[in-house]
């Protein structure tokens, strides 16, 4: 088989949007790791990416024939707008279709400077990239859409940060890297062929049904807003917080992209921050679907000047220069948008459910104050997401409680709602609620060893993250929240 037969479709659609960019040369090239289920699912060559012709590519020294490029967009970070981001030390290999017949793309971090790069050296790091390579493992087997990391291969060159570090290059498999700031970009650019490039390119690789609606650029904002509502549901679901939200780090494909200062937390607590530089909590745990909404918000602007044209009426406009947008687009793009919480309910209060054991339709009303109620009584008692939702599958819950009186009060309007048969349901929880989630301790644990040249308990502890739901896990630290006289947990940015 040999190499994927890669294209370059985005390219070609809008090339002003990308700049054909080559990869810095490199040391010394060593694949630190390769992830073989990944490369078996996507249907591509294992052993030719373990060979030397597979570790060229991984670093990008590829032949000139074939061009790679550097990504432009733009973006809101932490509220505030920068005209032009872009990949500042990546590129884009190229897509291929994998086996499910899904285009991908294969993407580089830590590649090099580009000319997005600004003041950053255009490097990544060991630590920060096997960290993203975990995530990706954890967040796939957890059953939440998300970018992956096939390989990570170490560079042999020192990497200067607070001390000198090993450099890394990820190489990282998604569905796209269409960002909400890719369309904020190519609308800033005041060209409607560029925005509706980018519209079109988007529509045809994850929202083909918008393509059959009347409005299809209203119906793109409509589908991606659903797709993110259900990505977000699904981190709160299990206790994830992205960290660092900003729109460009907001896909249009609906998958979780850019693992930095991610983390999941221990205790319930909706004000959870780990990022070092989040100092106001922007994008604390509980933001996070407020955030989504506000990221939607700034999508749905880039959009107007096409929301209720045909691709046909744009076609037939004068100039190159995007129409001024409609009130009646304002209505209906705000439409959407206020209808964001719905579209986070329909994924969020049916997996509230089955994670709770609640029959859903049984429970009509009541369902929203009985998760709300539960998720209280986790903060206001210090106890630990995932471990709760994992006791309550397997009737222990109640053993967590210091003082169980509010708990049985709950329990007791639960039990009006229960689902059936008990066995059955507590299988079902089980299947919903992981024993074992990324701690972050054993992260950080197994990433320092890494750095340091021992990859042995980085491995075991991304091959148990393969299996969360399972009862018996080969690393039952990752089970248990990190010890009461461990410090904060914090993480940090430019990595
Ligand atoms: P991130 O926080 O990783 O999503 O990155 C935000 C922006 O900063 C993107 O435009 C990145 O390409 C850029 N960036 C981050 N780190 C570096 C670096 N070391 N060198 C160049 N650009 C970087
Ligand atoms: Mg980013």
């Amino acid at each position: 088989m040999g190499a994927p037969e890669f294209e370059q479709t985005y390219a070609a659609a809008v090339p002003e949007l990308s700049t054909a960019w080559r990869a810095a040369a490199v040391s010394e090239p060593r694949l630190l790791i390769v992830d073989g289920t990944l490369i078996a699912d996507l249907g591509l060559d294992a052993e030719w990416f373990a060979g030397p012709e597979g570790l060229r590519l991984l670093v990008g020294d590829v032949p000139d024939s074939r061009p790679t490029y550097a990504q432009g967009y733009a973006g809101h970070q932490f509220g505030s707008y920068s005209p032009v981001l872009g990949d500042g030390r990546a590129l884009l290999l190229g897509e291929f279709v994998a086996r499910d017949g899904v285009r991908r793309d294969l993407h580089l971090k830590g590649s090099g400077r580009t000319p997005y790069a600004r003041g950053g050296d255009g490097l990544a790091v060991v630590g920060p990239m096997l960290r993203e390579y975990l995530m990706g493992v954890a967040m796939q087997a957890l059953g939440i859409p998300t970018t992956r990391a096939l390989a990570v291969v170490a560079t042999g060159d020192l990497v200067r940060r607070e001390r000198p570090l090993p450099g890394a290059i990820l190489a990282r498999v998604a569905r796209s890297h269409l960002r909400v700031g890719t369309v904020q970009y190519a609308a800033a650019s005041g060209r409607r062929d560029l925005l509706r490039g980018v519209a079109d390119h988007a529509i045809d690789r994850h929202h083909p049904a918008a393509r059959e609606s009347d409005d299809p650029y209203l119906a793109l904002l409509e589908s991606v807003a659903r797709s993110q509502a259900s990505l977000v549901a699904q981190w709160m679901s299990v206790g994830f917080v992205h960290g660092v939200m900003n729109t460009d780090n907001t896909t249009l494909s609906g998958e979780t992209i850019d693992y930095g200062p991610c983390a999941f937390i221990d205790v319930h607590d909706p004000r959870a921050v780990f990022s070092s530089i989040d100092h106001r909590g922007r994008y604390a745990y509980g933001n996070q679907p407020v955030i989504i909404q506000w990221n939607l918000a700034r999508l749905a602007e880039a959009l107007l000047p096409l929301i209720g044209r045909s691709p046909h009426e744009l076609d037939t406009l004068e100039g190159t220069t995007l129409p001024e947008p409609t009130e009646a687009a304002v209505e209906a793009a705000t439409d959407v948008l206020v209808r964001v919480p719905d579209l986070y309910d329909e994924t969020y209060l049916p997996l509230m459910a089955r994670k709770l054991g609640i029959d859903a339709v049984g429970a009509g009303e009541d369902l929203r104050g009985l998760v709300t109620d539960a998720l209280g009584l986790l903060s206001a008692h210090h106890i630990d997401h995932t471990r709760f939702f994992r006791a309550l599958a397997n009737g222990a819950a109640r053993e967590l409680f210091t003082d169980p009186a509010p708990f049985d009060a709950w329990s007791q309007r639960r039990a009006a709602v229960l689902l059936g048969d008990a066995e059955e349901t507590a299988a079902a929880m089980r299947a919903v609620n992981p024993h074992i989630v990324p701690r972050n301790h054993v992260v950080e644990d197994v990433l320092t060893a890494a750095t340091e040249g021992d990859l042995g308990p980085f491995e075991r502890v991304v091959e148990a993250l393969r299996h969360p739901f399972e009862d018996e896990t080969s690393v039952p630290e990752l089970a248990e929240p990190a010890p009461s006289t461990a410090a904060p947990y914090v993480t940090y940015c430019g990595t």
